[in-house]
């Protein structure tokens, strides 16, 4: 019976997390450049036949499944996109769950991370930039966590200078990249083709409040491995030098920050300090 009802719970869990990204889809992907407009407009329906979605399409993850990844009249193939990226959310509400086990506060803190970097991630997809009025949002609620954390466990200076140098020294690293790449010296980087935005060094600055010292090491080191690795891919796929087009950087970095929440000390126990690399 125990098992039974931890398995329901995953489950449902999980369900919040896809719902979270079907929702952020249809405000990003809605079609309209104003996401309130995207969410409030009437009910989904098929861009091709304009019929609107069943019960059955709207269930995230499932719903794709069931169809057949295809419009019940019209046949037309529906992206498989929406299934990966509802997935992916279903995947990560769950393991932060189990991962916090028990513990509210940090269970939903992990939440609230794992949603902004799928937000920020898309957003980055769609228009290429890093919204400030939607970091400014992030920040505040991170402040407000972090009372909340005081008034439960207590003020740490150590924990706040840690935080607050894990958000300057991540901001930095953007900061000094785009500085060297404006003014050209930068070798790697064509002076016209700027490496990183700005916007990444904002939402540097939001990724090392959330995770400290440590876990904003571990989460750079992934976003500069796994966004290295993609380009390299596409270089190798489309056989040709990506001319004039930046790579979206905010999904690598908010991968990097996902994963270092959820095992970013235990990787960086056993890989940073095993191989004495430790800054701290
Ligand atoms: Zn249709």
């Amino acid at each position: 019976m125990g098992d039974l009802y931890a398995s329901v719970t995953v489950f449902l869990v999980g369900m919040i997390g896809a719902s979270i990204a079907s929702f952020l889809n249809v405000a990003v992907f809605g079609g309209d450049n104003s996401m309130f407009k995207n969410i409030t407009r009437k009910r989904s329906h098929c861009d091709n036949c304009e019929r609107k979605l069943n019960f059955v399409e709207l269930i995230p993850v499932f719903g794709w499944v069931l169809s057949g990844g295809r419009c019940w009249k019209c046949k037309r193939r529906i992206t498989v996109l929406h299934f990966v990226s509802e997935a992916l959310m279903f995947i990560f509400f769950s393991l932060i769950w189990l991962k916090f086990m028990g513990n509210f506060g940090m269970t939903f803190f992990g939440w609230f991370v794992v949603t902004y970097c799928y937000f920020f991630s898309i957003y980055d997809i769609k228009y290429g930039i890093v919204p400030n009025k939607y970091l400014l949002v992030a920040a505040m609620l991170i402040f407000l966590s972090s009372i909340i954390y005081v008034i439960y466990n207590g003020f740490d200076i150590h924990l706040v200078k840690n935080y607050l140098f894990a958000a300057l020294g991540y901001s930095l690293v953007f900061a000094i990249v785009n500085i060297f790449s404006m003014l050209g010296i930068f070798p790697l980087i064509n002076r016209k083709v700027q490496a990183f935005g700005w916007g990444d060094a904002k939402l540097a600055l939001i990724i090392g409040l959330s995770l400290g010292v440590n876990k904003t090491f571990i989460s750079w080191w992934i976003a500069v491995f796994s966004g290295a690795l993609y380009g390299v891919i596409l270089m190798l796929i489309k056989n040709k030098k990506i001319k004039g087009k930046t790579i979206p950087f905010v999904p690598f970095m908010a991968l990097g920050s996902v994963i270092s929440l959820l095992w970013g000390d235990l990787i960086y126990y056993t890989v940073i300090l095993y191989l004495g690399l430790g800054i701290y």
